[in-house]
């Protein structure tokens, strides 16, 4: 399977930041892996300008579940899609924590997701105080039951690991963790979807950087990274796709 350096730029970026993507462009016009930007709404019909033709694919950061209609300030995929983006991530531990995003709205949100023809991006993970109380796989597990619809495929889905206490932090899993996480999912998603799960890519998220990113790829499983912080700079997300 092509693996995947998915960026989220989050609440970050004006007009000036796309002085990055022309950067990361240059030099990575043909990158060994997709390569991904979900930069801020505003940024996406400026970014899709300039990136059209190129190995770069951007995506949003959150969508409504509903197609059009009286949500103010909200986004439609299918606007989304008009901007210039073929992913969406959804469900994102900052919405689920700041949005009350449950996995309910993040399942409504997938399907919309597809119908717009948007890639979805689904993020679960699970607190420190989970961890702590050995329930990180049984969080897992009720986040991918609860989030996935019916009808995820490798071709409409991908999926990001994110321990909500290895995001922003510095800190990572273990490489024992990770593995047995994501060992986890693949069989939660084969037993669920069938062959294609085989061929989903499931992204490793939470401190991803230039230093970590080679020896978390080597990690049975991990079929990419969704990178915050480090995928601000061209410098460092271009090591991380180079690390890929
Ligand atoms: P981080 O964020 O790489 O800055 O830890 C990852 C994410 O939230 O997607």
């Amino acid at each position: 399977m092509r693996k995947l350096a998915a960026g989220n730029w989050k609440m970050n970026g004006t007009l000036a930041a796309l002085e990055e993507i022309r950067a990361l462009l240059a030099d990575h016009p043909a990158p060994g892996c997709d390569m991904l930007i979900c930069p801020p709404a505003t940024l996406l019909a400026p970014m899709a300008a300039l990136t059209a033709g190129s190995a770069l694919a951007l995506g949003g950061q959150d969508c409504h579940a509903r197609a059009s209609g009286a949500h103010t300030g909200d986004l439609s995929a299918a606007m989304l899609r008009d901007a210039g983006a073929a992913y969406v991530i959804l469900g994102h531990s900052e919405r689920r924590a700041d949005h009350g995003e449950s996995d309910a709205d993040v399942q409504a949100k997938t399907l919309a997701a597809w119908q717009a023809g948007l890639i979805a991006v689904v993020c679960i993970g699970e607190t420190e105080a989970e961890r702590d109380a050995g329930k990180a796989l049984e969080i897992v597990g009720q986040q991918l039951a609860g989030s996935l619809p019916e009808g995820a495929t490798a071709a409409n889905t991908v999926l990001a690991y994110e321990p909500v206490w290895a995001i922003g932090t510095g800190r990572t899993p273990t490489a024992g963790q990770i593995g047995e996480m994501h060992g986890f999912m693949r069989q939660s998603l084969t037993a669920r979807f069938g062959a294609t799960a085989q061929e989903m890519a499931l992204l490793y998220g939470g401190s991803v950087k230039p230093s970590n990113a080679a020896p978390i790829f080597a990690i049975a499983d991990v079929d990419g990274a969704l990178v915050g912080g480090a995928s601000l700079k061209a410098a460092d997300f271009g090591a991380i796709v180079a690390a890929l």
